[in-house]
């Protein structure tokens, strides 16, 4: 099933998962994907690592494994760091195992890891993936810019260059003030990119998740947000509670405004991944 036929049909409600680290084994993904399929996402997506280290196979048995439990798998590919050679054998690998859905990313840079210069940016790959094959292509876009972008016009003219690339549709940055997602929204829809957004939606459910996220990838916190976080910080499952909740408002919101899809970064915590699915599976599916 390629992504980009069930924007039609509802609003997309998906998850992201990571695969785990060398020292670790999979039985620990596949335990925390034995949990989430019960929840019938419409897709889950793998994360990659940027690092070079070619983690490919990895991912593919992550997402083979979402396969097998019927639920349509995604795999990131980041290609900074990567040749045209060895995102071509990734892909033929995705191909082989019957997997339809990618998300072309550049990948940070990495100052301790010199590029491979056979791909710049994002839409350098996503051309790269449709001589390929019948992809469904998605590719990330920044509701509060991009972090390297010298402007949001830049950035949206950039977007713009993705999606006219062949992106079919787009999964956002994470945000905590859906202001700044709907002005976004606006913006790109000024600028003529009328492709699906999937809203990516982060519950911060721990205190050092927060200041991570915070200096990854800049979101600004809203002072309802700071005021939460700081009320419950000495508190851990109060917090936990109230970053759910937090994160169960944020989606009712997006999809009160009709917002395509609610991507749900999952920290692969199941629990937390429960908890909001089940307070929001009434209104995803109204
Ligand atoms: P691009 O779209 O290439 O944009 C990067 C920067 O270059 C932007 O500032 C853009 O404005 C600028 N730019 C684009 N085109 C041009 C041009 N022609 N000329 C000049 N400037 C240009 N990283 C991973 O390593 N692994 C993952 O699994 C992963 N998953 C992610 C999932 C999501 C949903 C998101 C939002 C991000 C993810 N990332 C992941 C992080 C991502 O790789 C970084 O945010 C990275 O810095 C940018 O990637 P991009 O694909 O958006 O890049």
């Amino acid at each position: 099933m390629k992504v980009r036929e069930l924007f039609d049909k509802k609003t997309v409600f998906s998850f992201e998962v990571f695969p785990p680290k060398k020292t670790s084994s999979i039985e620990v993904i596949y335990k925390t994907l034995e949990e989430l399929k019960d929840l019938s996402p419409d897709f889950i997506s793998v994360t990659y690592s940027a690092g070079g280290s070619g983690n490919g196979q990895l991912a593919c048995d992550v997402a083979s494994k979402i396969k097998e439990y019927g639920i349509t798998p995604v795999i990131h590919l980041p290609c900074i760091n990567y040749s045209r050679e060895e995102v071509s054998a990734v892909l033929d690998e995705i191909k082989s195992r019957g997997i339809e859905n990618v998300l072309a990313l550049r990948g940070d840079i990495n100052p301790e890891i010199p590029p491979k210069n056979d791909f710049r940016y994002a839409s350098d790959i996503i051309r790269f993936i449709k001589e390929k094959g019948d992809f469904d292509i998605a590719g990330a876009c920044y509701p509060e810019c991009h972090p390297e972008a010298s402007s949001m016009v830049e950035d949206i003219l950039h977007l713009k260059e993705k999606v006219e690339a062949g992106a079919d549709h787009l999964i956002s940055q994470l945000f905590f003030d859906n202001r700044s997602f709907f002005e976004f929204r606006e913006k790109i829809a000024i600028a003529g990119i009328n492709v699906p957004i999937e809203a990516g939606i982060m519950p911060v459910t721990n205190k050092n998740q927060i200041e991570r996220m915070v200096t990854m990838c800049g979101a600004s916190l809203p002072n309802k947000f700071t005021k939460i976080m700081q009320r419950y910080e000495h508190s851990p499952e109060a917090l936990r509670d109230a970053g759910i909740a937090y994160a169960v408002d944020q989606i009712v919101d997006l999809v009160a405004e009709g917002v395509d899809g609610i991507h749900l970064y999952t920290m692969n915590n199941p629990y937390v991944a429960r908890k909001i699915s089940e307070s929001v599976s009434g209104i995803i599916g109204a």
